[in-house]
């Protein structure tokens, strides 16, 4: 069966990978020179990396780490003390350990807070495991239910100390999904502590070694290859050309450098694309049908990603920071976390700014001003005094809508993979899947949009290698 899909994310790879692995023959369609969508990566004038976001692995990312194991690349993930490590900004230059002791769960998270004392009291702690309680007693049905508050509003109905939040949530929520605790829907955090609450090495971080583009995404595109499906760069989807009876008839991709428009034809369609994408490629007989009109309730929510490369050490520490600053989310010296970005005698921090939407428009002059200011007082040893360490090149990547805003009550927004037209299905990490907008759930929304399209055809429910026989559209 040939597969048609729009999008070379890690959504758009996992699927066509999935679909090769079941005897299908996808063919791939990113409308950029390179593969990897939020997770692309290039290099720069003197052959260094920069990347769309810095990229965090977890232990529980069950579908990432099997398609890793699949492909025979997991040694590529370069895992880290078992730890979360956060700035203090009271005590500048300084760092608050939470270590994961390797104990069963949940007793190893547990005895994590218990011992790190530098953060919150024992009142804090002890309100704050008492606020969880439901949420550890009935599961995941629970932290579903919280989608209709925020973290802030759950915080505060849990008789949670805010201590709690400004002391943790905060800097948590900026680094899952880019925006504060009271814009956050209170599900996206919940389901994380419960993760790592019920898995040994669920909180465990790996960095890539090396930029996603190559290490990751390119052996996904061999597999899909070397499997007999084809992966198209510039191949922009400009239009999805519909049947009489709402059914896809064709993918019709834009023309690049005065080249025609194209047409292309597959017994079946999947858009792997970005909601925000979706939205606009939507053609016009979709819009009116519920599970389509679904998508205008969700967004991409803007970033910035920064690359700085300074002309010493500013740290050694080989992990993932949570700066729990205003303007910054979470950082990393790559120089010391990725062996490929290796450097033995200069940082290259690289950072995520968020919340970003007052910053998106700005120029990268001030985003950089900004960002040292900043950095001056996360690392005042190097960064003030007579001889301050000197900014030598630095990146700026800015995504207006990345991730779909988690905020409160988007899970109802969220579709399936499987659509009411017979031969067209989502992928993506905005669609419904455990994980959040992240690369797991990227890489399990292409896997469910694979299985779906396995059952639909074993079903007969979908196009067959005759023409497509679509469901008849849903009516409004
Ligand atoms: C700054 C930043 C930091 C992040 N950090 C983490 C992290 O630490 N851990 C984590 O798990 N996740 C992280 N994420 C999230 C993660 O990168 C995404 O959830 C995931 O990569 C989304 O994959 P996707 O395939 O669903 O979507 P996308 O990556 O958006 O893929 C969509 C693809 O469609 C292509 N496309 C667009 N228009 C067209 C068209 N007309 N025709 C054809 N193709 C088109 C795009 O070029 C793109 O390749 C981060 C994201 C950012 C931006």
């Amino acid at each position: 069966m040939r597969v048609a899909i729009a999008g070379g994310g890690l959504a758009g790879l996992s699927c066509a990978k999935y679909l090769v692995d079941a005897g299908h023959t996808p063919v791939v369609l990113e409308s950029r020179d390179v593969l990897g969508g939020l997770v692309a990566a290039w290099k720069d004038e003197d052959g260094d990396w920069y990347e769309t976001g810095l990229h965090a692995f977890f232990g529980a990312y069950p579908n990432m780490l099997q398609l890793m194991a699949e492909l025979g690349i997991s040694d590529r993930l370069q895992w880290k003390e078992h730890a979360l490590i956060f700035n203090q900004p009271e005590k500048p230059g300084t760092y608050s350990y939470f270590r994961v002791p390797d104990i069963p769960a949940p007793f190893h998270v547990l005895s994590s807070i218990a011992t790190s004392n530098d953060m919150l009291t024992w009142n804090q702690k002890f309100r704050f495991a008492l606020g969880l309680w439901p949420a550890v007693v009935r599961g995941q049905q629970y932290v579903e239910d919280m989608d209709k508050y925020s973290l802030l509003e759950w915080l505060r109905r849990q008789g949670v100390d805010e201590g709690v939040n400004t002391d943790i949530f905060v800097a948590a929520c900026k680094a899952l999904t880019f925006i504060n605790p009271e814009d956050v829907s209170a599900t996206i955090p919940l389901t994380a502590i419960n993760r790592f609450l019920q898995e040994r090495y669920g909180s465990k971080i790996a960095f890539l070694d090396g930029s996603p583009t190559e290490r990751l995404c390119q052996p996904i595109a061999d597999h899909i290859t070397q499997g007999g499906g084809e992966i198209r760069m510039n191949a922009p989807l400009k239009e999805i050309v519909l049947n009489p009876d709402g059914s896809v008839q064709h993918f019709l991709l834009r023309g690049l450098n005065g080249q025609p428009d194209e047409i292309v034809t597959a017994d079946l369609y999947v858009s792997a694309l970005s909601v925000d994408v979706m939205k606009v490629l939507m053609p016009t007989p979709w819009k009116a049908m519920p599970f389509f009109q679904k998508l205008d309730g969700l967004e991409g929510v803007p970033v910035i990603n920064l690359h700085l490369w300074f002309d010493r050490k500013l740290t050694d520490i080989d992990h993932l920071l949570f700066s729990r600053s205003d303007l910054l989310s979470v950082y990393a010296d790559m120089s010391i976390t990725c062996k490929e970005y290796e450097d033995p005698d200069r940082s290259m921090l690289e950072l995520v700014l968020a919340p970003a939407k007052d910053w998106i428009d700005k120029s990268d002059e001030e985003i950089i001003a900004a960002t040292m200011a900043e950095l001056q007082k996360l690392f005042p040893q190097h960064l003030t005094g007579d001889n301050p360490a000197q900014l030598r090149k630095s990146k700026v990547v800015k995504t207006p809508r990345s991730v779909y805003t988690a905020s409160p009550g988007r899970q109802a927004y969220r579709p399936d993979q499987q659509t009411p037209i017979a031969n067209f299905f989502l992928a993506g990490s905005y669609t419904m899947q455990r994980y959040l907008g992240s690369m797991e759930g990227a890489v399990l929304s292409g896997k469910l949009s694979a299985q779906a399209i396995t059952t639909s055809l074993s079903a007969g429910t979908s196009a067959t290698s005759e023409p497509a026989t679509p469901k008849p559209l849903a009516p409004v």
